[in-house]
């Protein structure tokens, strides 16, 4: 029998085990259960693939990616590794013919997905075999307190009553501490062993801007930082991944749609060809991305707003695998907050209060004045993490400021409308009213003999609107489910009657164009906090090395 290492060299041609797989590897050969959170790129498929080539019988893996299991299937094999696997896009000689390699030992790995097991024909045939290991890959689909929740993950647990003598290994790269413990109460695994690699990804720069125009900053942040790399850009609907991908085509930028409303065969292709073109562009919904091996993806953007933090860090992770830099970039604006909180809204009770901490948090991290990845870690369980230097936040600490004073102008137009006249209205109105604008709505209605009409004449559109994002974001303002109708919440009484400060980031008042130069130069201008700084210099001698052997000046 070869040994892990043998397995490693010889079929996978790697000189050395990443961080925490051998461990985990020698744990379930020797028969032992395991619970593995390792972030995405960490090199879980190991994990289990070599296992399953030490041990006796078919290492047997639950995987959701039907989309990708020929491609995993075909890499295994151009490996010289007996693969299979079983889904529903099979027809039944196909089917047959990988159940009758199975029969015959013939198989070192099968891929199932999940609703095969439904089948009892599925479990009559797995009875029949020997089998090795069970893999459960994307286990957070088993918990329903996270981002992709699988009901056929729930029948998993049975797997244990019908063989408990074979070793179980259950792996994701998404886990807050509560899902966490919600993947090991339902698949039985509280005995087995929990491996829990570092969640950070060091390499990847985390950056956040306040929207105004999408699509150009969009586009500056391509052609400034990434002109001609392979990434994703990730937006919230079809209709806008068409428009954008449509959008980087006509502006030269080699771009393809992919969302769930496209056909099979075109989803296929698309993807196929981000996997194999250099410098292509897929534009998606989050229906695209899971498991999606690319080593050289070197930026993830977001449009949209993310619905939890859980979907924005898997996301982000897939930039960057190789360890070179990469960025994850997000424009978010006031629409998002007020779109997701009336998605929030749809549901049972509990899902609706699972929604709003999961967008609370979300906009926690939007709206923090310190280090992203702080806030990140923090989220994911790891505590006391230092500043990571390679974040917007550590490069140019945004500054705060006493907002208290324009906060309780947007308070007191908001009680104003609803003490004075009974009424509630969304942003754009009450923006309007602050501003003194009279429009044909503020005119209609007659909210220019508001006490409050004109007081916040002394800022602009965009910066009322960058101030109302924030109060959302601190809770001090809520945004109701119909309409996005703007209510007070039981914090706001406090800063009305100026007991409370409210302290809001600087750049809320700065023009979004003097945010959107170059990280790069950008950092290279700001004093940085002393703990980051040597993290930052060895970024930096790293990035001018890599930017040299491009044969581009370093910044
Ligand atoms: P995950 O499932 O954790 O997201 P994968 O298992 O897909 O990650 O591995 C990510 C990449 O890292 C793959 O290209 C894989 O071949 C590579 N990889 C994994 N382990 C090693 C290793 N020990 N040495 C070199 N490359 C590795
Ligand atoms: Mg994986
Ligand atoms: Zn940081």
């Amino acid at each position: 029998m070869d040994t892990p290492t043998e397995v490693l060299h010889r079929v996978f041609g790697y000189d050395s085990f990443r961080e925490g797989q051998q461990e985990i590897i020698d744990h379930v050969v020797g028969g032992g259960d395991a619970l593995v959170l390792m972030p995405t790129g960490g090199g879980k498929s190991l994990c289990y693939q070599i296992p399953a080539l030490v041990r006796r019988g078919v290492g047997v893996v639950i995987s959701p990616l039907i989309a990708l299991m020929q491609d995993q299937v075909d890499a295994l094999r151009a490996l010289g590794v007996r693969a299979g696997f079983l889904n529903s896009t099979q027809d039944f000689d196909e089917r047959q013919l990988v159940e009758s390699e199975f029969l015959a030992g013939e198989l070192d790995l099968l891929y199932l997905a999940p609703e095969r097991l439904r089948v009892d024909a599925t479990l009559r045939l797995l009875a029949k075999g020997d089998i090795s290991v069970f893999a459960i890959d994307e286990a957070h689909c088993v918990a329903q307190w996270g981002h992709d929740f699988r009901p056929d993950y729930l029948e998993l647990s049975r797997l244990h009553e019908l063989w408990p003598d074979v070793p179980r290994i259950a792996l994701t790269a998404t886990a807050t501490p509560a899902t966490h413990a919600e993947i090991s109460s339902r698949l039985g695994l509280e005995q087995a062993r929990h491996f829990v690699a570092s969640f950070d990804r060091p390499n990847i720069h985390y950056r956040i801007t306040a929207k105004n125009e999408p699509k150009r900053q969009l586009l500056e942040f391509l052609r400034s930082e990434h002109d001609g790399d392979s990434g994703i850009v990730y937006c919230l609907s079809r209709s806008s991944v068409e428009k954008i991908a449509e959008f980087l085509v006509d502006n030269g930028i080699a771009a393809v749609p992919y969302h769930a409303g496209l056909d099979a065969r075109t989803r296929a292709l698309h993807q196929s060809r981000f996997l194999r073109e250099d410098g292509l562009i897929v534009v998606a919904t989050i229906a695209f991305g899971m498991g999606i091996d690319k080593p050289d993806v070197r930026f993830v953007a977001h449009l949209d707003l993310p619905k939890s933090l859980e979907g924005y860090y898997q996301e982000t992770g897939r930039a960057g695998r190789d360890g070179l830099p990469a960025s994850a970039w997000m424009a978010y604006g006031l629409n998002d907050v007020v779109q997701h909180r009336r998605m929030a809204m749809e549901g049972d009770e509990a899902h609706r209060r699972r929604q709003v901490l999961h967008l609370d948090a979300m906009l926690a991290l939007c709206e923090t004045v310190t280090c992203r990845r702080i806030m990140l870690l923090d989220y994911f369980g790891q505590k006391d993490s230092q500043p990571c230097g390679n974040c917007d936040t550590c490069q140019t600490p945004p500054e705060s400021w006493d907002g208290t004073v324009p906060a309780q102008k947007v308070l007191s137009a908001v009680l104003r409308l609803a003490r004075e006249r009974r009424q509630k209205f969304g942003v754009g109105q009450v923006v309007d009213i602050l501003l003194g604008k009279k429009t044909a709505k503020v005119l209609q209605h007659g909210h220019e003999t508001l006490t409050v009409f004109g007081v916040g004449d002394d800022l602009g559109n965009a910066e009322w609107h960058g101030i109302v994002r924030q109060l959302l974001a601190q809770g001090l303002l809520a945004v109701e489910t119909d309409y996005g109708a703007l209510v007070l919440t039981d914090d706001s009484a406090g800063v009305l009657r100026g007991q409370r400060e409210v302290l809001l980031r600087r750049d809320t008042l700065r023009p979004a164009r003097a945010k959107t130069s170059s990280s790069a130069k950008a950092a290279a201008q700001v004093e940085l906090p002393a703990e980051a700084a040597p993290v930052f210099e060895r970024l930096r001698a790293w990035r001018g090395a890599t930017a040299k052997e491009q044969g581009v000046p370093a910044y």
